[in-house]
């Protein structure tokens, strides 16, 4: 590089650190803007020769995502000096005790969380579920860190075109699977929606470019709507002088595509592609009753759908979200969902708790922003089960609805929907959910397994003889009463081993044993037991009694333990170390070029094509290494992908065909339409006369002259695929063609 470009570089990394320094000047103090300096000095100075993927400097990188965290989440002075700092322990020469000699102990801290997650995310090899947990669990030392990192991972997301298109894939679905749900938690609205976008950008590029094409060519179209649609709402608010903007938000891609997918519609029939919200400049006093006096004016021009009314503002969300929805008829006969709230409301849904916390204000002395990441640190630290149920019950109780249930004082609680009486008691207190007997319902005497809903009122029955019992654990939805049952059921257990092991210590005796390690060990191979633990809890609830014990004394008689204690001087048996099991495909995974080559001489390989997605030449693939069938390919928009790669991404192998000719693959077609005399036989022609295409079987049901078919048919890869498609389309009577186990873009 040039001396002019050079010059031109450090010009324009100057320019980006202003910029950050003005985004900061409205929240952060003049005392601080000398850290955030240093800190950026710092940085700039341990990445000097150090370039992102993309080429360009890498302090980039950490300006941006220092941006982020002010702008768009809403953090302060110490969170722009370690975003600044965040990758200098991680990418460069400099260790964690330079941080702390030139930084404060706090920021030191942080930065340490940070790297220690960056390490657990990059080791290819372990199972994401687990290091996410850790992640969280990192966090009860200091929220800050994994704002920070959702910050980092946001920015790495809007560049990730720097990347090689395999790491694209594992970072877009990690994102999908363990990112988006945590921003959505947390409520920042605008994230997670930015955050799956990107995400379906790289893992269904098609899907993407269609719906944003084809929003972009009916922009004008709605635009007009809207136009119409909002000029009597704004006439009469202005009558009666509620001072308001009108805006008109379209729905994100990925959520237009949630949508076609749900309800296996296309594009034009996804009938909410956009809100109006009409956001009202009100002051907090009378925030709810404009809002109510909005939704009496627009209701008043158009009829509402009645089952369609939310009222968030009365029960804001469990993430702080305050807002009105209501769906109306519109003059062209369209339903569209019209979002009625304050300003300040507005801000909170779109940024989330921050936003919510600065507008509170603070009577017990602690700022807006402490009582802020106090709660962020409740929401995360509810759950303690094990890794993979915490993820599955994590994204349970993000993707399910809320219920809203009140205590006997009429305080309110939000629940997740399916929550039972025993989640509502540990919600109250481990004690409260521990003891419980059962509950009242509205008065009712219901017993813990009873399911709320929404309205109920609830009173726990308690009493100190009730401990929690394994059945448990399926009346219970909350991640949080799961983990507390289990650490109690564990903890019992525990007390009751100790008490098997005094018991097993006296029956040994009788027959002049001691209850050596050896023995134990002996012990545990007899009776097929894993630890000494469930050796002891057997023998105390006296699954293992006398007889049991006797039966295994006169076994070993004349050998193996007791030949040891006649002669106390043989050497003990060491115990073997468990054997590692074989894994022959892990080993052939070794010994291969680290991508798959699939399509030639199918039967020399061990691997298969799964049927969940039933994948094509010329279709994105990856394998995936199964325990007992091989590797299994799956197409990298198979439904299951997301969760393989997310979980298990130490045993996912690059795949790619090698075009062939000679061999078929099985694929399915779903067609709809009406059903037209002969349609059947178009069909069948259509798909015969295609060069060598072969039904494997045909199905079709007919029903109030319309019809549905599924084709199961041999094919040789997905230009053959979509030609007959094409084809399919244009015979009379059809009016959708889609392949099955994939929903088609276009209708
Ligand atoms: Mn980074």
């Amino acid at each position: 590089m040039d001396e002019v470009a050079l010059e031109k570089e450090r010009a324009e990394i100057l320019k980006r650190y202003r910029s950050l320094l003005t985004v900061c000047r409205p929240t952060i103090k003049k005392e601080d803007r000398k850290r955030i300096r240093q800190a950026f000095d710092f940085a700039a100075k341990a990445h000097r020769d150090h370039r992102r993927k993309s080429g360009e400097p890498y302090i980039y990188h950490p300006i941006a995502v220092a941006k982020i965290v002010v702008e768009e989440i809403g953090l302060g002075a110490t969170s722009v000096v370690c975003s600044l700092l965040h990758d200098v322990v991680e990418d460069t020469d400099y260790t964690l005790e330079d941080i702390s000699e030139y930084f404060d102990e706090e920021v030191s801290r942080i930065i340490d969380g940070l790297t220690k997650i960056s390490d657990i995310f990059d080791q290819t090899t372990s199972i994401q579920a687990e290091n996410f947990r850790k992640m969280l669990l990192t966090l009860s030392d200091d929220v800050r860190v994994i704002l920070i990192k959702l910050a980092d991972r946001l920015h790495n997301m809007r560049t990730l075109e720097s990347l090689p298109p395999r790491k694209q894939l594992k970072v877009a679905n990690e994102t999908l699977y363990l990112f988006a749900p945590l921003a959505h938690r947390l409520g920042f609205h605008a994230i997670k929606s930015e955050l799956e976008d990107l995400a379906l950008k790289y893992t269904e590029p098609e899907v993407y470019e269609t719906i944003q094409q084809k929003l972009a060519d009916t922009k004008e179209e709605r635009n007009r709507f809207i136009q119409s649609f909002t000029k009597p709402i704004r006439r009469s608010l202005q009558k009666d002088k509620l001072d308001c903007t009108i805006l008109a938000r379209t729905k994100s891609v990925s959520s237009i595509w949630g949508k076609m997918k749900k309800k296996e519609v296309p594009f034009e029939e996804v009938y909410d592609i956009f809100a109006i919200r009409i956001i009202l400049d009100t002051p907090y006093f009378r925030e709810k009753a404009d809002c109510w006096r909005a939704y009496s004016i627009v209701t008043d021009i158009y009829q509402p759908n009645p089952d369609r009314l939310r009222d968030w503002i009365s029960t804001p969300k469990a993430n702080g979200y305050e807002s009105l929805h209501t769906t109306v008829m519109s003059r062209q006969g369209k339903w569209v969902e019209v979002q009625i709230r304050t300003a300040r409301m507005d801000e909170v849904a779109e940024k989330g708790y921050a936003a919510h916390w600065k507008y509170k204000e603070s009577a017990s002395g602690e700022s807006g922003i402490d009582k802020w990441l106090r709660r962020i640190r409740e929401i995360l630290k509810s759950a303690e089960s094990d890794a993979l149920d915490f993820i599955d019950d994590f994204k349970l109780n993000l993707f399910s609805d809320e219920i809203i249930v009140f205590t006997p004082k009429g305080e309110l609680r939000t629940l997740p929907l399916g929550s039972t009486a025993l989640d509502f008691a540990y919600s109250i207190h481990t004690q409260v959910g521990d003891n419980c007997l059962g509950a009242k319902v509205n008065h009712k005497l219901v017993p813990l397994s009873y399911t709320l809903k929404s309205g109920d009122q609830v009173e726990i029955i308690t009493s100190k003889k009730q401990l929690p019992k394994p059945d448990w654990l399926n009346y219970v939805t909350t991640a949080r009463a799961k983990g507390k049952i289990k650490s109690a059921l564990k903890e019992q257990r525990k007390r009751q081993a100790e008490d098997g092991k005094e018991i097993l210590e006296r029956k040994l005796k009788q027959f002049k044993m001691e209850l050596s390690q050896d023995t134990v060990q002996d012990l545990l191979k007899h009776f097929k037991l894993p630890a000494p633990l469930d050796l002891y809890y057997e023998v105390a609830i006296g699954k293992i009694g006398q007889k049991e014990i006797k039966a295994y004394v006169s076994e070993h008689e004349g050998g193996g333990i007791l030949s040891y204690i006649r002669n106390p001087f043989a050497r003990p048996k060491e115990a073997r170390p468990a054997e590692e099991p074989k894994d022959p495909i892990r080993q052939q995974l070794k010994k291969k070029p680290d991508t798959l080559l699939i399509g030639d001489n199918m039967e020399n390989l061990s691997y298969t094509l799964s049927p969940c997605c039933n994948p094509i030449p010329g279709d994105d693939v990856f394998g995936f290494v199964t325990i007992q069938d091989g590797i299994k390919i799956h197409r990298n928009n198979c439904p299951n992908a997301v969760q393989l790669m997310s979980k298990y991404a130490y045993r996912v192998v690059k795949a790619k065909w090698m075009t062939s000719k000679s061999i078929a693959f099985l694929s399915g077609l779903r067609l709809k339409g009406i059903d037209e005399v002969g349609l059947l036989q178009n069909i069948t022609n259509t798909i015969s006369s295609e060069y060598s295409v072969n039904i494997r079987n045909i199905h079709f049901d007919t029903h109030d002259g319309t019809f549905e078919g599924e084709v199961m048919l041999y094919i040789h890869d997905t230009q053959h695929l979509n030609n007959l498609i094409r084809k399919l389309k244009k015979l009379k009577g059809i009016s959708k063609v889609t392949r099955i186990g994939k929903m088609e873009a276009v209708s």
